[in-house]
């Protein structure tokens, strides 16, 4: 039987893309689809698969030869006739997709550079975890992230980030709080240039793992800015003129959120700055004023802090971290109110005014002052989802008039081949809500019977204390007509809290009145974001006081503290006095 020439396939606007990997060799039986070379263009890693089966006669490619539509690269002795068949001569000349895609049903696009069996816009928790899931099924997957790192927000300017500043300033506080207990250091020297990139390698490593995962599994990674273009394709644009058209079956949006601005700030000032420039540090403002008193305002409190700022916090509610319980913040409102220069509640920022001695902020209510001067302003006062920015209508995906997607219990749009996840589909915008989602999203889109079913989704605000909750709060199941009881355990009664040099924190757990099972828990205090764990899992697993209080917990530990306050509710504590009245 004649050798037949296979030659790359059409691949969009590339030229001289390099080989970065050969995957066959003389000799070689290959089955149809098996990859024959991996090409790495500045935008995509593809794979070019066997067009048919048959024996690999000659390889006339190497890694780091570059190669165009057309190049020759193997010649292969097809099997013989009664073997598998090949595909059709229409399939090979008519399906453009040059990577390991299958090739494109009628009904989808055939003029696309690229088909995807799954495409995912956005390298964020929920894109690239939906990204690896649909892969590990099976599938074609085409990733989109307009940057040229994966990881998204999470990764690169939110939860990794903010953590290792958030370590630092944890060992500056530390060390200080120990001169009380006969152990004192002098003051630190801060060299932050070192710091950032410090974070930047904690941040480079996470993002160069994912990189790493992408390409394991085959994951095709388009960089670039994304939008529909029809319910089944999608474009894809360098920046540099060139776009790139992916066909796909089914797609999961996971494009995030960003940081709202607020209005009325004076424009282009580099003074006035949101969480990423935060995160970049670079400098340390003598007096930084936060607005806003949610997570993220007062993470960066803590850092700023820690580093030398002397920090204001402006909030308009009457209570910082909202969603959380009033008891549970307040042990973070004590000690932040004794630390920092300022924390105006029910005050609100009417107007900033730029002068070259620093941006005078006019307040309006609560107790500030109607004028005050500070040296940089972060602005952290929520974020807002990207349902606007990815040409949804173009594909017939709804957008609330907030940006947000709407999504059923499994993932999907209103457009039944198209799924959501992450922050773009809704509260609480948290990175381990994303890739639980993502998960849900690529099995459905899969065939798999999987749904979002989790009860609760724990928070975390890494601040110092740590306030961590999940499930119910108190005013919630106020609010709702739920009737509750309660197990409070004040960490000042716990042996680790005290020997860790503090005494101010609080494990709350709260329970259905009739049935005694855990419906939430809050806790504030070191390591609450730890601890919060248990309390998730014990709701998940529809555990009761009994349970809870009846699980050995190690001493001493903070997690006796879960305990602990269980053992409250139940009034069979021993560690506090506070025994329920009780018959033998
Ligand atoms: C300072 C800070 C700290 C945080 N800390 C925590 C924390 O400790 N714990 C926690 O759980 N959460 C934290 N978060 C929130 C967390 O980062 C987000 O919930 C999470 O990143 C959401 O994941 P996602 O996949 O939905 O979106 P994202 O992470 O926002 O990713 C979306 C991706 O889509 C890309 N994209 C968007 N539109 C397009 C387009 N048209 N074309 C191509 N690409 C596009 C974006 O570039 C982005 O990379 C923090 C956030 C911030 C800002």
């Amino acid at each position: 039987m004649t050798p037949i020439e296979i030659r790359i396939p059409a691949i969009g606007d590339f030229e001289n893309v390099p080989v970065i990997e050969v995957h066959v060799s003389p000799g070689q039986e290959l089955k149809r689809d098996d990859p024959i070379v991996t090409l790495e263009s500045d935008k995509a890693t593809m794979e070019v698969p066997a067009p048919e089966a048959g024996t690999v006669e000659a390889v006339h490619v190497k890694v780091g030869d570059r190669v165009s539509e057309g190049s020759l690269i193997l010649t292969l002795a097809p099997v013989r006739a009664d073997a598998e068949p090949a595909l059709p001569t229409a399939a090979l000349t008519e399906a453009p997709a040059p990577a390991s895609a299958p090739q494109p049903s009628p009904a989808a696009v055939p003029k696309s550079d690229l088909h995807a069996d799954v495409l995912v816009l956005g390298a964020g928790p929920g894109g690239y975890t939906a990204a690896f899931r649909a892969a590990d099924l099976g599938k074609k997957v085409v990733l989109v992230e307009r940057f040229p790192v994966l990881g998204g927000v999470c990764l690169n300017v939110g939860c990794i980030p903010s953590k290792a500043l958030l370590h630092a300033a944890k060992v500056i506080d530390d060390a200080q709080g120990m001169s009380a207990h006969g152990l004192v250091f002098s003051r630190p020297k801060i060299d932050i240039d070192k710091l950032r990139s410090w974070k930047d390698g904690v941040v480079g490593k996470l993002v160069g793992g994912l990189a790493a995962l992408a390409k394991k599994r085959k994951v095709v990674v388009l960089q670039g800015l994304g939008k529909f273009v029809s319910p089944h394709e999608f474009k894809v644009a360098d920046g540099g003129g060139s776009e790139i058209l992916v066909s796909f079956d089914t797609a999961i949006i996971a494009a995030g959120s960003e940081a709202v601005a607020l209005p009325g700030m004076p424009v282009g000032d580099t003074r006035i700055i949101d969480s990423t420039d935060a995160l970049e540090i670079t400098d340390v403002p003598k007096r930084l004023l936060i607005i806003g008193a949610g997570i993220i305002g007062l993470e960066m409190a803590t850092v700023y802090h820690a580093l030398g700022s002397a920090v204001t916090v402006v909030e308009m509610m009457d209570q910082i971290i909202q969603e959380a319980d009033r008891d549970i913040v307040a042990p973070l409102l004590k000690r932040i109110e004794k630390r920092y220069e300022n924390i105006y509640l029910k005050t609100k920022v009417v107007k900033v005014e730029a002068s070259s001695a620093g941006l005078v902020v006019h307040f309006e209510g609560g107790r500030a002052p109607a004028t005050d001067t500070f040296d940089k302003i972060l602005v952290a006062v929520g974020r807002k989802p990207n349902g606007h920015s990815i040409g949804a209508d173009a594909a017939g995906v709804s957008v609330d008039e907030h940006g947000f997607i709407p999504v059923n219990g499994q993932m999907r749009t209103n457009v039944a081949h198209i799924f959501a996840v992450g922050d773009i589909v809704g509260q609480p915008m948290l990175a381990h809500k994303a890739s639980h989602e993502a998960k849900v999203a690529a099995e459905v889109a899969t065939g798999l019977k999987s749904a979002f079913d989790a009860r609760v989704i724990p928070s975390v605000a890494y601040t110092d204390p740590e306030v961590a909750w999940a499930g119910l709060t108190e005013r919630e199941a106020r609010a709702k007509g739920v009737k509750i009881g309660k197990g409070v355990f004040p960490w000042a009664a716990s042996g680790r809290s005290l020997s860790l040099g503090r005494d101010d924190g609080v494990t709350k757990v709260l329970f259905d009145a009739e049935t005694h099972r855990i419906v939430g828990c809050g806790v504030v205090g070191i390591n609450a974001g730890e601890l919060i764990a248990e309390a998730a899992l014990a709701i998940e697993m529809g555990a009761d006081a009994i349970d809870i209080a009846h699980t050995i917990h190690p001493h001493p530990t903070l997690s006796e503290t879960f305990g602990m306050a269980a053992e409250a509710f139940e009034g069979t504590i021993t560690d506090l006095y506070a025994p329920k009245k009780q018959t033998a």
